[in-house]
């Protein structure tokens, strides 16, 4: 090799080096914000979870299966078979909140109805704002009418604010409010009640008249229960119930639920 292929040789070395250190960096660079991104989701799911824990025992509120191990879930509102047709703004998880005050009261409805061979099934407990939130702005797109046959047909979708059914704020977001029914555990199946859970219309109302004796008589089975141990009912919702001294009557919180 001659002096001039050898200079040949060294420039084209250098060269190739220097594109290949180029093209390290550019894969750490390119390496590098993946793996950011990656923890800075790990640390916002941690914090978020972290924060909804703290959040809810910070004030006292219990997972309700926690305290009541015999109660059957439905969290209607993590699912898309209720009202609006898709799953509600925090609900993150299908479980229940609930304040120890309220969760204990159930415990003590739970015990009582299984003496007469009945379960407790939950569709829905404390309730986020953001949730209620999402209730509104849903109610105000008059066109959506994607689950109206299934839970409201005869009233117009404008009347469900107009006429209370949808609210800005709700009492379930307080912590000590609950929607439930009966479970027949002779039967394996949820008691008759006459109209199902969240049918928005008067057919719901506790003492609706239009409903057989059988239907009323399984309303009062539940209602009574709830009454015996510190929840009151209200006028429009046999499944609905509020526990009277509830802890925070005027507390809306907003942590979600997951
Ligand atoms: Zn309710």
């Amino acid at each position: 090799m001659n002096k001039k292929s050898l200079l040949y040789a060294i420039v084209a070395l250098a060269m190739s080096m220097l594109v290949l250190s180029c093209q390290n960096k550019e894969n750490a660079s390119v390496a590098e914000p993946q793996t950011e991104v990656k923890e800075e989701v790990t640390t916002v799911e941690t914090t978020t979870a972290d924060t909804t824990v703290s959040e809810a025992s910070k004030n006292g509120f219990v997972v309700v299966t926690d305290v009541v191990p015999d109660a059957i879930l439905e969290i209607r509102y993590f699912s898309t078979f209720n009202f609006m047709g898709v799953r509600v703004d925090g609900y993150n998880a299908p479980i229940a909140y609930l304040t120890k005050e309220a969760a204990d009261s159930l415990k003590a409805v739970s015990d009582d109805v299984k003496a007469m061979g009945y379960r407790l099934k939950i569709f829905d407990a404390y309730r986020p704002q953001c949730a209620v939130d999402h209730f509104v702005r849903w109610s105000q797109e008059a066109s959506d009418t994607l689950m109206k046959r299934y839970f409201y047909p005869d009233i117009d979708k404008p009347r469900l604010f107009e006429e209370g059914y949808i609210a800005k704020k709700s009492r379930h977001t307080c912590g000590s409010t609950i929607d439930l029914t009966l479970f027949d555990m002779n039967t394996e199946k949820e008691v008759d009640m006459g109209s199902p859970f969240d049918w928005l219309g008067e057919e719901s109302h506790p003492d609706y008249a239009g409903v057989t004796p059988e239907q009323h008589k399984n309303r009062m089975i539940l209602r009574d229960a709830m009454v015996r141990h510190g929840f009151r009912g209200i006028s429009t919702e046999w499944w609905h119930f509020v526990l009277k001294n509830e802890p925070y009557p005027d507390t809306y919180f907003t942590f979600p639920i997951e």
